[in-house]
């Protein structure tokens, strides 16, 4: 059983930074603007987000994230996408976003179990 479970308050699942100088630095946000995520836990791994590729100054691909709302609408909504994603996560690819938008990884065997993305 995890802390999470033994509470009723749910403050950790985010927060708004209204001093930050940046905010809000992603546009069509309709919920709660959830900083918590700040630094996406997912740049590293694949995801549905509308990101763009990008080679930087060191010559490494990377994810350009500006358009992506996902882990920032809505305190509860974030958390949970976030959580959702990160139970089989896949190192990404480096290539750019599918359309439609990559699937959530599940283990094997069990790729279309109750599939609700
Ligand atoms: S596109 Fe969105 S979900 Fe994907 S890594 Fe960037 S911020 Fe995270």
């Amino acid at each position: 059983m995890q802390p999470k479970d033994t509470t009723t308050n749910e403050g950790f699942k985010g927060f708004t930074n209204t001093t930050c100088p940046f905010l809000p630095c992603h546009k069509g946000i309709k919920r709660e603007f959830n900083c918590l995520f700040c630094y996406c836990p997912l740049i590293a791994y694949e995801c549905p987000g509308p990101y763009e590729v990008f080679t930087d100054a060191n010559g490494l691909t990377r994810k350009d994230c500006s358009a992506c709302t996902l882990p920032h609408d809505g305190y509860n909504q974030s958390w949970n996408f976030i959580q959702r994603w990160l139970e089989y996560p896949v190192v990404w690819s480096g290539q750019p976003q599918t359309d439609p938008p990559t699937r959530r990884p599940r283990p094997p065997g069990k790729e279309n179990e109750g599939r609700d993305d």
